[in-house]
């Protein structure tokens, strides 16, 4: 089963309506004129994601890089061949790159508990920024506190990024690690990761990026960035949740120690000699992974290519213009940071007066499903002097007319609404 294949003029900058058509979720009770608006918590699924997910389990199911059999060896095969298409998809040099996680939230940890601790000791920094996810904060802040090392944070500016004199500024020389979004899951703002990149390299620190909100609606290339550790969760881009990815430059996986030991590290265990790790991949993925949920990540990834990765970004930039010009018309509306600057398919907002969770229960009930409140990034919220906002986040499916009925419903939205 195939996707809709759009190849039409990308500065248009909309996706054909049918694409809506690929993802069974919207032909469903619950589906079916829904206004799904939450994509940057989880994205719906297209036809050919499910299908992967299945045929792997109807035809392919065996565990991996274990058996010596042929089916096994198949279902390895495909293990790989999703390891490849993630691979295509960064632009990274080589598929040991990529390593299967359960998602952001896994990747980071892992990171933390293994070049964190290997970098990080009494008296050293770490580097974050202010409007990190919690799953990009607390792995760092736990390190921290118990290598006795100083978490130093570095604030937004008022468009809602951060700027690079500001980081560079707060490179000094007890940094020993820095980790950052590449666009932020409350306010959509996309960070100059490149230039982050480059001014933690000249003082020789490794950068961590959380792209788990960039993937869904930008291409991404690891390389052009120049980023050490970048990770996503394919359950944002349309695939399955439980699996997500870890890239690392593959000199510096060569130093990494394993995170959970088990099953599929090891050559082999005697018990009176020293454990032998695997190198690449299998190092850092103890234990029988998701295999269907990797095959189901390429599947997606094979999908935007299908519409093109051009096509998607243009489509989820116009809908976020669209929405800022739409709402920002409101009275009592206010548009929080400049997710038009650069878009990248959020939009938050606040009705002067009201707060987020009557907005939110207000779309609720005409059939608009948004997140609402402080997004999982309390600190970043707090920065901002707000209890919380209103959050749309725009997917392939989205149309301008979901925006229509989301700026209908606010101008309605009246106090205490529970
Ligand atoms: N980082 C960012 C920027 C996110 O938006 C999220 C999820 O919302 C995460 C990390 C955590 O992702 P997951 O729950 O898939 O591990």
């Amino acid at each position: 089963m195939t996707g809709t294949t759009w190849q039409g003029d990308v500065d248009q900058g909309a996706l054909p309506a049918t694409v809506r058509a690929d993802f069974p979720f919207f032909s469903s009770a619950e589906g079916a004129g829904l206004a799904y608006l939450d994509n940057a918590a989880t994205t719906q699924k297209p036809a050919a994601v499910l299908a992967a997910v299945t045929d792997y389990y109807t035809t392919a199911n065996g565990n991996v890089g274990r058996g010596y059999y042929r089916l096994s060896m198949t279902s390895t095969d495909r293990f790989e061949a999703a390891r490849t298409t993630v691979q295509r998809a960064l632009g990274a040099e080589h598929p040991d790159e990529v390593l299967f996680t359960s998602g952001t939230t896994h990747a980071v940890n892992l990171l933390a508990g293994t070049l964190g601790r290997r970098l990080v000791g009494r008296g050293d920094q770490v580097l974050v920024t202010g409007m990190e996810h919690n799953s990009n904060l607390l792995p760092w802040r736990r390190l921290c506190e118990e290598a006795g090392a100083e978490l130093v944070v570095v604030p937004a500016d008022t468009g809602g990024t951060v700027g690079v004199d500001a980081f560079a500024a707060a490179l000094g020389p007890r940094v020993r690690l820095a980790a950052v979004a590449h666009v932020s899951n409350v306010l959509g703002t996309v960070n100059p990761v490149r230039e982050l990149v480059a001014a933690a390299h000249r003082h020789g620190v490794p950068v961590v990026v959380d792209g788990a909100q960039a993937v869904p609606h930008r291409p991404v290339d690891v390389r052009a960035l120049g980023v050490d550790f970048y990770c996503f969760s394919a359950h944002k881009v349309y695939g399955p949740m439980g699996v997500g990815v870890l890239y690392g430059r593959r000199e510096l996986l060569a130093d990494l120690p394993p995170y959970q030991v088990g099953g599929g590290t090891v050559k082999g265990v005697a018990h009176d000699e020293p454990v032998r790790y695997l190198p690449g991949p299998p190092r850092w993925e103890a234990g029988t992974p998701d295999v269907a949920g990797a095959v189901g990540l390429a599947a997606a990834l094979d999908y935007l290519d299908g519409l093109g990765r051009d096509a998607v970004r243009a489509h989820d930039a116009a809908l976020v213009r669209y929405a800022v010009t739409a709402l920002g018309a409101l009275d009592r509306v206010r548009i929080v940071g400049d997710p038009a600057r650069d878009p990248s398919g959020i939009v938050s907002f606040v009705v002067d007066g009201i707060h987020p969770y009557d907005v939110g229960g207000h779309l609720d009930r005409n059939r608009i499903a948004v997140r609402c409140g402080v997004h999982c990034a309390s600190a970043f919220l707090d920065e901002l002097g707000l209890l919380g906002t209103v959050r749309l986040s725009f997917g392939v499916y989205n149309t301008t007319e979901d925006v229509d009925r989301v700026r209908d419903a606010v101008a309605g939205v009246r106090p205490g609404y529970w």
